[in-house]
């Protein structure tokens, strides 16, 4: 027994008192929360061996995810998570009998999201996280559950800069994110040495607000939530410039994962549970509901 497999039967122990701590609060009146419940799958099946017989044994499932990004993965002041990412990882976890206080929340900044799955430190991650072919070398994806672009943010009075080709001739300095498909993308439009990065987005966006930076890059999904509280300070400049489509990331090879994760979520898409999820969360300032796209074969 490898020493996840000794952690994860433990921790089985503790995620059952939790489950029924959890369906306890769920019957009791004024629960007060307004995130969306999602029917939790009563002792489904899996093959054994599978990491989906592993998880659902185990009863809890640990998911990587932002901690500093509104809309998608956001960690509140009282320890609440919330996002679309969120949700779809609540989304999965159902699908394997798993309830959301079950659910173990790792944060993965994007510069750790490989390694966090190559060292087992994570079941899955749900973060913002681009599928590409870089990336396919070491992890595998399910997905894309939704496709994104990059964009820009300024400063509301900025009118100077009106999108990528506008960054050279302005000599923007620009702050994105290490280990981010943002600050790959952004590169052709700029010299190296305006580019600025960080290991979270909101630092980017206070050193946008506190003058050190011109521009902030990264996907439009991501810009508006730091929109949507900068009180009118910020604005996105231009059109998105790539599409970035948006995967679960797994361990490499593990077809059956990303088989059952792909099902799930077309399940999802049927019963209404993916709008849902999307409506409660980024759809508040992103608006129309997407389409679900159509997934990469596994
Ligand atoms: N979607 C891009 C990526 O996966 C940018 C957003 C992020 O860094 O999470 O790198």
């Amino acid at each position: 027994m490898r020493w996840n497999q000794v952690l994860r039967a433990s921790v089985a122990v503790v995620a059952f008192a939790l489950t029924a701590t959890a369906c306890g609060q769920q019957e009791s009146p004024g629960g007060g929360s307004q995130q969306p419940q999602y029917p939790v799958a009563e002792n489904p099946q899996f093959q054994a061996g599978t990491t989906m017989a592993a998880l659902a044994q185990a009863g809890t499932i640990r998911i990587g995810t932002k901690f500093e990004q509104p809309l998608f993965g956001l960690r509140g002041l009282d320890g609440q998570m919330q996002g679309f990412d969120v949700e779809i990882g609540k989304i999965i976890a159902a699908g394997l009998g798993i309830a959301p206080d079950a659910i173990k929340w790792v944060e993965a900044p994007s510069g750790q999201r490989e390694e966090l799955i190559k060292q087992d430190k994570v079941d899955l991650v749900v973060a913002t996280y681009t599928i590409n072919n870089k990336r396919r070398e070491q992890i595998s994806f399910a997905g894309p559950y939704y496709v994104a672009g990059q964009s820009l943010m300024v400063k509301s009075d900025n009118n100077q800069i009106t999108g990528p080709d506008s960054l050279r001739s302005t000599r923007a300095r620009v702050c994105s994110v290490q280990g981010s498909a943002s600050a790959d993308n952004v590169l052709p439009y700029i010299d190296p040495t305006q580019l600025t990065l960080f290991d979270v987005y909101s630092k980017c966006a206070d050193a946008l607000r506190t003058g050190q930076v011109d521009v902030v890059t990264t996907d439009d999904s991501i810009l508006l939530g730091f929109i949507d509280r900068s009180n009118g300070q910020f604005k996105l400049a231009g059109e998105p410039f790539t599409d970035e489509p948006y995967g679960i990331g797994i361990s490499k090879g593990d077809v059956a994962f990303c088989e059952f994760i792909d099902n799930t979520l077309t399940k999802a898409a049927e019963s209404g549970v993916y709008t849902q999820a999307w409506e409660a969360t980024a759809g508040k300032v992103a608006g129309k509901t997407p389409k679900l796209p159509k997934f990469d074969p596994c």
